[in-house]
């Protein structure tokens, strides 16, 4: 019989590892499974800037490093690996994951959410010959070439401004006429030389299968309905995220969108019913904000609820 543990964290970007500072600090000894995206959406970002208490920015792989040797420090334990399916219902729950089944009491939810893609089968066709979701991972690759970024939000202005480290051109690409980046975001990416704006612009293809290598966008224009193509050597996609969620479909309540509803922030529902020892948090459950602080805080709020459950059961 595997070992019951009090708490198991799902994910280990900034709402997992700081439930986990949590809970180990309260001496839960919390195992936190790492997920198919170790560190999260941080780990794969640049200069964080709005993070409270660190004045010049910190580089997003470094915060999240600094988060985990906290939570060792307390005795949380990591490993690498997602989970695959589990049982809500039982008590303990089990969890089926790609180390082996483990019983937990409490079971954190931290997943996250996963890079969107446009769909398009030649989009899919050319991932890693040209087509990325991450800039910071893959932009290197891209020196001296000019580039088209799709989106509108903060993470497409970052991403274009990011590449024109590289790139000698990054044409954004946005599928209506306003754009839903913060202010100072948006007037960064304008007074960029190397960096154009094209609005009312959706990619209808990914030119270059044969080649496997992007050559350019098939572009149509959504006010008088035009196509053209834009020449390019890599299309980078930063049109927001997925929540990773799926292996909960049918036993806790998800929105239509598939992020995991919950009450405060803190606990997740089933039929009104509140499903005990499963607790949400982070942007698998927050299509609003998703930042990393309210991340942060909302893995703490998960973490005391998860120390008043255990000790109203008994524990
Ligand atoms: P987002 O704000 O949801 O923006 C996604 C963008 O992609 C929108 O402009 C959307 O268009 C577009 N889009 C979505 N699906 C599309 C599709 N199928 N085809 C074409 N375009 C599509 O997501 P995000 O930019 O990832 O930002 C998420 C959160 O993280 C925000 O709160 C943001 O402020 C934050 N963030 C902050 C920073 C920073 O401050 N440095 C950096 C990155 C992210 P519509 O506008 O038409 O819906």
């Amino acid at each position: 019989m595997a070992e019951i543990r009090e708490t198991v964290i799902l994910g280990s970007g900034c709402a997992g590892l700081t439930a986990a500072i949590y809970t180990a600090r309260a001496g839960l000894k919390p195992l936190v499974l790492e997920g198919h995206e170790p560190g999260g959406q941080l780990s794969i970002t640049t200069l964080v800037e709005n993070f409270p208490g660190w004045p010049d920015g910190i580089q997003g792989p470094e915060l999240i490093d600094n988060m985990k040797k906290q939570a060792q420090r307390f005795g949380a334990t990591f490993e690498l690996a997602h989970l695959n399916t589990v049982e809500v219902g039982a008590h303990p729950m089990r969890l089926h994951s790609s180390a082996g089944e483990i019983h937990a009491r409490t079971l954190i939810v931290a997943s996250g959410a996963s890079a969107r893609w446009l769909g398009l089968p030649s989009e899919q066709a050319l991932i890693g010959h040209g087509v990325s979701s991450c800039a910071t991972c893959d932009g290197f690759f891209f020196r001296g070439k000019e580039i088209a970024v799709v989106g509108g939000g903060d993470s497409a202005m970052e991403e274009a401004l990011f590449l024109t480290r590289f790139a000698t051109k990054v044409t954004v690409l946005h599928r209506r006429e306003h754009f839903r980046a913060s202010k100072i975001m948006l007037e960064r990416a304008i007074a960029h030389p190397n960096i154009e704006l094209r609005t009312n612009a959706v990619v209808e293809e990914v030119l270059g299968v044969e080649d496997k290598e992007v050559k350019g966008v098939r572009l149509r224009d959504v006010v008088n309905g035009e196509t053209s193509n834009l020449a390019v050597g890599g299309l980078f996609l930063g049109i927001g995220h997925v929540p990773n969620a799926k292996m909960f479909e049918g036993q806790i309540d998800l929105d239509e969108e598939g992020y995991i509803k919950t009450a405060n922030n803190v606990f997740t529902t089933r039929d009104g019913q509140v499903v005990l020892g499963v607790f949400a948090c982070g942007d698998v459950q927050d299509r609003r904000y998703r930042q990393a602080v309210t991340a942060a805080g909302s893995g703490c709020m998960a973490a005391l609820e998860v120390e008043k459950f255990l000790e109203e059961h008994g524990r």
